[in-house]
C-alpha cells in the first residue's frame, strides 16, 4: 500500500479524474494527499476532499505567490484548518531560484503561515529552493512552537539541510526528480535519510519520475519513485513501502 503524500490533482489534464482515481487504485495508493497552492482553486481542492473518500487536502500560499497573498486567502487558510481532511498548511516556503515574489514578501507569508499552523496544531508542507540559510533560520524560530513539525517536499537541497531538518524532527519529501540522470545530490539525500523519516511524492503533474518522462505525470507513478528510494538504500521494497505508509500516517496524523 502507498500513500501519495503531495500532488496537484487540480492541475492534471491528461485523464478525466474518473480515470486518474482508477489508476491511482490500480497503482496500490489508498490515499492522497492534494496540495492547494493557487489562491483560485483553494476551493476546489476543498471541494474535491469534500466528494472523494480517498483524498485529503492542504491550503497554503506558495512563496511563488506571497506578494499577491490577501488576508481573504489567510482567513480560508485559517477557517479550514478544522476541517477533519485537512491534513497540514502548505506548501508553504521560500524560492529564491524564481524570486516569483521579492524575498521579503516571500518571508512574511512563511512566516504568517507557520504561525497558522502552530495556531491550528497542524503540519507544513515545506517548499524551499535556493534559500537554504533563511530556510533555516525561519524554521529553527518556528519549529520549538510547531508540535506536528511537517516535511520539506521536492527535496533538492544540500546534505546540511537536510541534516538540519532532520535533527529538527521533519521528515524529507522525496519524488521524480530523484530518478533523474543529474540527480547524484538528492540521491545521496536518499541514502542519509533514516527510513523512518521519508515521504514518497510524485508532486504531479510536474517532474515525472523516469521512465515516463515526456509524459504529464499523475499519482499513479508512484510506484516508480518508492522502487527507486528502494534500490538507493539497498532496501526490500515492501519495507521501503511499509515505512513511506507508516511515515506518512504520522506525519499527517489526520490521514489516520
Ligand atoms: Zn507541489
Amino acid at each position: 500500500m502507498l500513500i501519495e503524500t503531495h500532488c496537484h490533482l487540480d492541475y492534471l489534464k491528461a485523464f478525466p479524474l474518473d480515470e486518474i482515481r482508477t489508476k491511482i487504485k490500480e497503482a496500490g495508493i489508498t490515499k492522497v494527499v492534494t496540495i492547494g497552492v493557487d489562491p483560485g482553486n483553494l476551493d476546489k481542492v476543498l471541494e474535491l476532499a469534500s466528494t472523494y473518500p480517498e483524498i485529503y487536502f492542504t491550503q497554503g500560499i506558495h512563496p511563488h505567490d506571497a506578494k499577491d497573498a490577501t488576508e481573504v486567502e489567510f482567513e480560508k487558510i485559517r477557517t479550514r484548518a478544522s476541517h477533519p481532511k485537512m491534513v497540514a498548511v502548505g506548501e508553504i516556503g521560500l524560492d529564491y531560484h524564481y524570486n516569483n515574489s521579492p524575498p521579503e514578501a516571500q518571508r512574511l507569508a512563511f512566516e504568517k503561515q507557520l504561525q497558522l499552523a502552530v495556531d491550528a496544531d497542524l503540519p507544513v508542507v515545506i517548499h524551499t529552493r535556493d534559500a537554504d540559510e533563511d530556510t533555516m533560520a525561519i524554521i529553527k524560530n518556528f519549529s520549538p512552537h510547531l508540535k506536528k513539525k511537517g516535511v520539506i517536499h521536492s527535496f533538492t537541497s544540500t546534505k546540511e539541510l537536510a541534516e538540519f531538518v532532520l535533527s529538527e524532527g521533519f521528515y524529507i519529501g522525496f519524488n521524480g526528480i530523484i530518478t533523474f540522470k543529474k540527480a547524484e545530490n538528492v540521491q545521496e539525500v536518499v541514502k542519509l535519510t533514516p527510513p523512518e523519516r521519508i515521504l514518497l511524492e510524485t508532486d504531479s503533474p510536474f517532474l515525472t519520475p523516469v521512465p515516463h518522462r515526456g509524459k504529464e505525470n499523475g499519482p499513479y507513478f508512484l510506484p516508480f519513485i518508492a522502487q527507486k528510494v528502494a534500490d538507493l538504500k539497498g532496501m526490500n521494497i515492501d519495507v521501503l513501502k511499509q515505512f513511506a505508509y507508516e511515515n506518512s500516517l504520522k506525519c499527517f496524523s489526520k490521514l489516520a
